[in-house]
This record gives C-alpha cells, sequence and structure tokens, in this order.
C-alpha cells in the first residue's frame, strides 16, 4: 500500500503560519574584525535582488539571515540563490515555541515533499533534527525530535525513522529570535557578496570563456564592469548584440554594471597596415590592455580580469601572455589560467553564458588574422613594432570615442 498523504486542506493551519528563508553563509562567517562589512554588502545584495517582491525585510540573526516578504517562498529562495555570498537557502515554516505548533509546521514540510517527491512510493526514510539554541525550552533536542517524531510519523504511514541514511529531514531550529522549521536546503554559489572587494574591469569578448571569467571574479566579490573592442564594420552589429546580451545575463548575478564599447578600427587598420603580419594578434591585445587600463583608472577599478588560459591559443603561450601583459597599467587577473575547455563549458552552461556565447558572431580578433602568428613573442620586438605606430595617440582616440553603455539602462 503506498503512502496517503493527507491532501493540503487537511493541514491547512500550517498555511496560515508565516513562511520566511533563512539564508546562510559560510566564507564571511570564517572572517574575523571586518565580518560586519562583508555581512552588510551581503544584506544588500539581497535585498536588490528580492527588490521586485514587495515588503522585503532582511534580518540578521548569529550567522545566518532571516527573510520575509510578501511573495511566495519558493520564488524568493530562486532569487535569492543567485547572489554570491550565500551557501544554502531554507524556505521555512515560522512558528512559535511550543511542540504542538511545531508539530503542525513540521506535518505541513513533510506533506508538501512526499506529494513532490515521493509519491506512490511505500516506504520513505525519514527524522528529525532539532537545535534547540533556546535554552529556556523545556525539553532537549533529543527529547524534541522524539515527541515530533510522534506527532508526524501517525499522519503519514509509508514513513520509516532512519537516523542515519534518511530521505526526508524535518530539521528545527529554536532560538530565542524565533522557531523556524524546514526541511529542504538549497544551494546558494558560495563566495563573497559584489561589491565587498573591489571593482574591476574585464574584458568581454562574444566568446566563452570571457563571461565565465567575469562571473568567477563576482564570486569573489569583486564588482565587474566590462570593455568590448569593436570593430565596425569589419565585424557586424550581430556582435555588439551579442555583447549586450551576454552582459544582461551576467546581470542575473551582479544587478548594476557598464559596459564600454571601444571603437577598435584604426588601431587594427594601422596594425594591419605599419606592422609585421606574425605580431598582428598581440599587437591588437597589447592595445586592448593598454586602453582598458586606461578606462579602469578612470573607473577606479583595481584589475582587468580576461579569459585567458595558458595554451588555449597562439595568443596564449607563456611568452605572448608574458608580452601582453607588460602593455597593461594595471595588474591583469586570469580566473581561467588553467581550466582546459570543457571545463570551461561546463561551467558557462550552469551560470547561463553558453547559449549566447554560441551565436554566430565573430570577434575582433579574427580581423586581418595571419596565417603564422608569432606564438614565442619577445618584448622588444613587440616594443619596435609599437614604434611604427601613433600607438598613444590612437589609443587617446579609442578612450575618447568609447560608448559607455548602463545596466540597467538609466532613464
Ligand atoms: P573567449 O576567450 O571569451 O571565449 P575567444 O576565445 O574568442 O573568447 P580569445 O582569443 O581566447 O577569445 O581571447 C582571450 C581573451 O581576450 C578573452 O577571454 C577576452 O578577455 C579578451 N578579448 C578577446 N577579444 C576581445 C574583444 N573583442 N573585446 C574585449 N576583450 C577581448
Ligand atoms: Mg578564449
Amino acid at each position: 500500500m503506498s503512502c496517503n498523504i493527507p491532501n493540503p486542506e487537511e493541514l491547512s493551519a500550517a498555511a496560515n503560519l508565516g513562511s520566511a528563508l533563512i539564508v546562510r553563509y559560510h566564507e564571511i562567517a570564517l572572517k574575523g574584525g571586518n565580518r560586519a562589512m562583508f555581512e552588510k554588502k551581503l544584506d544588500l545584495n539581497l535585498r536588490s535582488a528580492l527588490s521586485s517582491f514587495s515588503q522585503v525585510s532582511v534580518r540578521r540573526i548569529r550567522g545566518r539571515m532571516l527573510i520575509r516578504a510578501d511573495a511566495p517562498a519558493k520564488r524568493m529562495a530562486s532569487a535569492a540563490a543567485k547572489v554570491f555570498g550565500v551557501s544554502s537557502i531554507s524556505t521555512a515554516i515560522e512558528t512559535e515555541p511550543d511542540l504542538e505548533a511545531i508539530g503542525e509546521a513540521a506535518r505541513a514540510q513533510v506533506g508538501e515533499i512526499l506529494r513532490r517527491h515521493f509519491a506512490g512510493r511505500e516506504l520513505v526514510r525519514f527524522r528529525v533534527t532539532s537545535n534547540r539554541a533556546e535554552k529556556k525550552f523545556p525539553i532537549c533536542s533529543t527529547e524534541m525530535n522524539q515527541q515530533l517524531g510522534g506527532l508526524i510519523l501517525p499522519k503519514f504511514p509509508c514513513l520509516k525513522v532512519s537516523l542515519n541514511n534518511p530521505e526526508v529531514e524535518v530539521e528545527v531550529d529554536l532560538r530565542p529570535e524565533g522557531t523556524w522549521v524546514f526541511s529542504e536546503r538549497l544551494s546558494g554559489p558560495g563566495g563573497l557578496p559584489v561589491s565587498s572587494t573591489g571593482r574591476a574591469l574585464c574584458l568581454l569578448s562574444g566568446g566563452i570563456d570571457s563571461p565565465v571569467a567575469s562571473w568567477l571574479s563576482m564570486k569573489r566579490g569583486m564588482r565587474v564592469d566590462f570593455v568590448s573592442f569593436y570593430s565596425f564594420p569589419h565585424v557586424g552589429p550581430q556582435t555588439r548584440d551579442k555583447i549586450i546580451r551576454q552582459v544582461e545575463n551576467l546581470m542575473k548575478w551582479q544587478p548594476k554594471s557598464i559596459l564600454h564599447i571601444v571603437p577598435f578600427t584604426p588601431i587594427q587598420e594601422a596594425i594591419r597596415d605599419l606592422c609585421p603580419a606574425a605580431y598582428r594578434t598581440v599587437l591588437y591585445r597589447r592595445a586592448m590592455q593598454r586602453i582598458s587600463s586606461k578606462i579602469a583608472k578612470r573607473m577606479k577599478c583595481k584589475v582587468l580580469i580576461t579569459g585567458e588560459s595558458v595554451g588555449q591559443v597562439a595568443s596564449q603561450t607563456l611568452n605572448n601572455l608574458t608580452v601582453i601583459e607588460e602593455a597593461s597599467y594595471v595588474p591583469v587577473l586570469r580566473p581561467l589560467i588553467t581550466f582546459d575547455k570543457q571545463e570551461t563549458i561546463d561551467l558557462a552552461r550552469k551560470i547561463g553564458t553558453f547559449e549566447t556565447s554560441n551565436l554566430p558572431a565573430p570577434d575582433c580578433c579574427t580581423v586581418f588574422q595571419p596565417e603564422h602568428p608569432v606564438i614565442y613573442g619577445q618584448i622588444d620586438e613587440a616594443h619596435a613594432a609599437e614604434s611604427l605606430l601613433e600607438l598613444e595617440s590612437l589609443c587617446m582616440d579609442a578612450v575618447r570615442t568609447t560608448e559607455k553603455l548602463h545596466f540597467p539602462e538609466r532613464t
């Protein structure tokens, strides 16, 4: 005989209780003296991620945050699951510190889980785990577990207690600040809250790598702005649209950003006309670093970020990476430096940038690409090639004519 699960009306009293999100964080909790600053950023970022819901309140309670809003808890949970710094989230029922009330909330949670995940199952392994942080509560946590089991089991004949290997675990958190009952933990992205570690400028191409590098930088708490080099008419407006779409994808993880679109045609044409063909890509990249450094200084971004990875293409040998980086005035971070392509693709799919990266639109680096690019570039040879260009004035012109787009759009 399969489990007889009471219908929602039978558990309706529980539906009248308050629901909330419990948001946990891990790395921030390990911080010392500046922990409060990280918590404040997380608090602000959660409010911003939930700003489309009405009456949101966020309360910090000893190493976790409690969120209430006038909205379905499940929808709030999926928005909060995109906030860096969050390690896990539970949708919880808030109740009174009273065994009968806790039992009622627990039955509602169990009923919902059985309906969603175990319909038709004859036997489901189960346990109750109580955390009695409110020491005034008259019984200890072991006794609470037993008494709550006694209130839950008779309603659901399919449940069988299994302390070591439960499929359904109802957790009760009883604290001086309140009592919560929950039974699932949704994973958050981890890391540190965006804007807690400083501002960075990511060189964003239309490819797979640089959006992933941006995401990983956001995960380490950087607020990331973007710069993209655009060679119109050698590449068409679809390349520009693709970059904009990619920034929009990344806004799910960081709600505000700026994209700088740099006209790159005059520089590429000058390099094509005046410099050795083998050095073209390396010189394009050096010009990108030079211009990006200027923009970074203006925008108070402390570092540049690229999607480079050792050995991926000719411009990413150790020699060429060294020659390219030498043109930057600010440090260059490369989160993907040791990733292989498959690892990057897997992550791109997970974070929702892969599909856009796959849209057909050429990158400016493919314009006038030489047949035999230099593999072991030398800094003195790059300097000699650049001495044939009016490089500083070309770069200043590029910065002057850069288009600056705000996300979300400013009204
Ligand atoms: P991606 O690396 O993003 O998949 P890709 O593979 O086409 O794109 P690469 O040739 O690997 O590009 O370029 C290495 C890095 O140089 C990119 O990850 C990006 O940071 C930067 N880059 C390349 N082209 C551009 C561009 N048009 N605008 C801004 N940055 C660029
Ligand atoms: Mg690449």
